[in-house]
């Protein structure tokens, strides 16, 4: 029997012809390409689960063409791989969302609508202004969620919120975070001297080990910054109050309004020189 079946593995593997060669290498390429997807967001059973029955098909696809049809087998089969398939787009939609946009966009830097030309003065005047409004926000317990933009603006970022190109300030900033302005929902995307848009979704992080008390708004902090490693974020908590930083996926929290604008300058790239030299100079392309 066993020998029988041997000569049929060899009789088929012989058989085999490039198209065939070519189904297998694509199955195979999709195992991997789920196993990662899963492996970054840390769903190990899940991507344990989805290759178990990758595994599975592959052996009913060789059976079938060794000793004959399961029809019943590949039915079951056909079925849940299309359940499966199913709840992994409604799971992970936004994801999903995410990296087609970013492949709608790819090669690009940014969106033009990005580019700001601007000068020390005013990346501290704008520095200023957002630590005040994060400062008032916090005391009236208005949540708030800004991310500072260093090098390009991811543009499947800006095309989810609305475009407002408009200068820095205080006054603006929580107008736009007052919960009954229409655009008070999702992140304020700033370059340079400009919020460039407002009312933006951002990815959320599938990090596992953040604490309880962090909402959403702190996930998609969390969860662009490890995106991209040039954001910089700020989350004024609505329940607590309490400012927080992002940057690359670490949260620092209690953040008083010293060590906010110290962060903030530093995203800004004005923080490190003396500042006679820095007047002019800062060009955010
Ligand atoms: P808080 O401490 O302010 O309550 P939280 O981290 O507990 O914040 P939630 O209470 O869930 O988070 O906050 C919900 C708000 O966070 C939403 O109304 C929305 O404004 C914002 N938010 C939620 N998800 C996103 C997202 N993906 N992108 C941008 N903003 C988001
Ligand atoms: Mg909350």
């Amino acid at each position: 029997m066993i020998l029988a079946a041997a000569n049929s593995a060899h009789e088929y593997l012989l058989n085999l012809n490039w198209t065939m060669a070519i189904d297998i290498l694509v199955l195979l390429a999709v195992a991997v390409l789920v196993l990662i997807f899963f492996k970054r967001r840390n769903s190990i059973k899940l991507a344990l689960i989805f290759s178990a029955f990758l595994l599975l098909y592959c052996v009913v696809w060789v059976v079938n063409g060794l000793f004959g049809y399961l029809y019943v087998t590949k039915i079951i089969l056909s079925v849940v791989g299309m359940f499966m398939v199913g709840s992994f787009i409604v799971v992970y939609q936004t994801d999903l969302k995410v990296s087609f946009s970013k492949l709608a966009h790819l090669g690009e830097r940014g969106s033009k609508s990005s580019e700001v030309d601007t000068t020390y003065e005013e990346m501290k005047a704008g520095s200023d202004e957002i630590v005040r409004a994060c400062q008032n926000m916090a005391k009236n317990n208005v949540g708030a969620i800004i991310i500072i933009c260093k090098d390009s603006v991811p543009s499947h970022i800006l095309e989810t919120g609305t475009m407002l190109n408009a200068g820095i300030s205080c006054g603006l900033l929580e107008s736009i975070f007052n919960t009954r302005a229409p655009l008070h929902d999702g992140a304020v995307v700033v370059k340079g001297n400009k919020i460039l848009a407002a009312g933006c979704f951002l990815p959320l992080s599938q990090e596992v080990n953040i604490a309880k008390e962090l909402g959403t708004r702190h996930r998609a902090a969390i969860g662009i910054t490890e995106e991209n490693n040039d954001i910089f974020a700020i989350v004024v908590s609505e329940e607590t109050g309490v400012i927080s930083t992002v940057m690359s996926g670490k949260i620092k929290r209690y953040m008083t309004p010293d060590s906010l604008s110290e962060q903030i300058e530093q995203a800004f790239g004005i923080s490190a020189r003396p500042r006679k030299e820095r007047v002019k100079e800062h060009k955010f392309l």
